[in-house]
């Protein structure tokens, strides 16, 4: 059963029932983060928690977090105690509620339990209604094994680990912790925070954690990288997932921005495949294909079947691969991995994902004059595939030489971008950043008065879907294409890499749409 925890985190009493009310829409289990409660006299207080309690049917966890664990309170290890001495009425045993306890305090009740203290007997020493947990929000710690048996030492029946993820590969020894448990026979919640720690919130509850943390809202999220109960449920279909699910993702960095895992989701959900697809934080590229993906190195037992492959690695992935089309080849760029069998095979789908939206509009290309602004990784692919079907490409950049080398590679023209008119092109793309949201959204590689005698105007920059460029050229009279477009066509050409399937579109392009906030 996957169990996923909403957080609740309110500074008033007054706050307290309608946060309680709206996690109660969403969790499976509540946890309750008296912590947060700072405008509250807790030693007071008890008799009104534990009313908005009784009203939900929720397991409850209570956390009372000081301050130098993440907590939002600073309190003594004594005050914690005899607080939770005084306030255990609140939780109910019909629905199993837990206490969440940090591994020092675990440690002390058990020593002093130990020497028949006063503490046996008293409800500090419930140990079946105990999580004993840790937590470093700064990285993973070297002696995580260390602390993982202090934690069992305890008789606490959960354990919870939750550490700081930079890297992807920074998962790998929680979920190795999650197995360990498992093997051992012991309860345990381990989560990496963190962009970067995504895949265990998403996969950590089929790889035995007890449970995940999600939030109400995006606002309300507790921890970094956390994603709302809905996006697990909804999005990542968080209750389908086994081990015997096909894992697929995006690797990147950043991948946070990323509407793909919205996409392709959608389109396996459609086609009721056991698979899900996660964005990746990857630093290291080599060393993620070596311990997360080569069948015959990898230190995870997972049914991965792909990925996508985004900026920064789109060239540096080619060196851990086995065999890569002729397009990608030839375009210096890999934005799909296959995993067939032993081997990685790469491919290029942007070539394509370019070139089918443009042939839809117009049959032929051939001697078609292509202005393309920028000489980046999206630029070769444009260029690659307007040359393949018999185009004419000028390559236009801001930094000249950048643009000579693009056009001397592939044999085509370039000119500097300052000075561009663009009277003699038909088709003007925008391969450059400039119009995305949040940076540069504003501006436009070519205006409103460049674009007068263009017949089309193409932009790759897909969020917003209505860029300035877009909105300029239509004001000019040119017909456009979105960036939407090409993400989409690509992304239909991994969904086919990876299932041997036709996905279907118009669903894809409605989950796009969602999160681009179209509806
Ligand atoms: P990239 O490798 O970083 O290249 C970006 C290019 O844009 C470089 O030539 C860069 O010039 C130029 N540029 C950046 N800021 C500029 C500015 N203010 N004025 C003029 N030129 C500027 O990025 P990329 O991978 O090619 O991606 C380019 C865009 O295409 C991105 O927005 C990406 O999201 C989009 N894209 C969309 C799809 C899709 O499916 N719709 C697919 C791939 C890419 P310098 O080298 O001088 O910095």
């Amino acid at each position: 059963m996957t169990r996923i925890c909403v957080p609740v985190c309110v500074s008033r009493l007054s706050e307290l029932a309608d946060a309680v009310r709206a996690a109660a829409n969403v969790a499976d289990v509540i946890e309750l983060r008296l912590d947060y409660l700072t405008e509250v006299d807790l030693s007071h207080a008890g008799e009104a928690i534990a009313n908005v309690l009784k009203a939900v049917d929720q397991q409850i966890i209570l956390t009372l977090r000081p301050a130098e664990y993440g907590g939002a309170r600073a309190i003594s290890a004594q005050d914690r105690l005899h607080f939770r001495l005084q306030n255990s009425g609140y939780l109910k045993s019909d629905r199993n509620d837990l206490w969440d306890l940090e591994l020092d305090l675990a440690l002390l009740l058990q020593k002093r339990a130990g020497e028949g203290n006063d503490v046996v007997g008293t409800n500090l020493c419930d140990w079946d209604r105990t999580i004993c947990s840790y937590h470093d929000f700064v990285g993973v710690p070297a002696d995580l094994e260390k602390i993982y048996e202090s934690m069992a030492q305890t008789e606490s029946r959960i354990l919870k680990l939750a550490v700081q993820a930079d890297d992807a590969l920074d998962c790998l020894s929680i979920f190795q912790l999650l197995d360990r448990a498992q093997h051992e026979g012991r309860e345990m919640i381990a989560i990496a925070m963190g962009q970067a720690g995504v895949m265990t919130r998403i996969l950590g509850p089929s790889r035995g954690s007890f449970l995940t943390y999600g939030s109400v809202d995006d606002e309300s999220a507790t921890a970094p990288g956390q994603l709302t109960a809905c996006e697990l449920r909804d999005v990542y279909r968080i209750d389908n997932i086994d081990r015997q699910t096909q894992i697929t993702g995006l690797i990147g960095r950043p991948v946070a921005h990323s509407i793909s895992p919205h996409i392709h989701n959608a389109a396996l959900a459609k086609a009721n495949f056991n698979a899900v697809f996660i964005p990746l934080e990857v630093q290291d590229v080599n060393a993620f294909i070596k311990r997360m993906v080569r069948p015959s190195s990898r230190e995870i037992d997972w049914e991965l079947r792909g990925l996508s492959v985004t900026a920064p690695h789109k060239s540096a992935v080619i060196g851990g691969l086995n065999w890569i089309d002729a397009a990608a080849r030839e375009i210096g760029a890999v934005n799909t991995i296959v995993v067939e069998g032993d081997e990685l095979h790469g491919y290029n789908t942007d070539a394509i994902g370019f070139i089918t939206p443009l042939k839809q509009r117009q049959q032929s290309l051939a001697g078609l004059r292509c202005a393309v602004i920028g000489a980046g990784g999206a630029a070769r692919a444009v260029v690659w595939a307007l040359k393949a079907e018999g185009a004419i490409a000028t390559v236009f950049a801001r930094d000249e030489a950048k643009a000579e080398m693009l056009a001397q590679q592939f044999g085509v023209a370039y000119k500097p971008l300052s000075n561009a008119t663009f009277r003699d092109a038909d088709v003007v793309i925008n391969a450059t950043p400039l119009g995305t949201r949040g940076k540069a959204e504003h501006e436009t590689p070519a205006t409103r008065e460049q674009l007068g005698e263009v017949r089309l105007a193409y932009d790759l920059v897909y969020n917003p879907f209505e860029t300035r460029f877009l909105s300029d050229a239509r004001a000019a009279g040119c017909e456009t294409i979105a960036g939407l477009e090409m993400l989409m066509a690509q992304a239909v050409e991994q969904f086919k890499l990876w299932t041997g399937k036709h996905p279907n579109v118009e669903v894809m392009r409605a989950a796009a749409k969602r999160r681009l906030g179209m509806n």
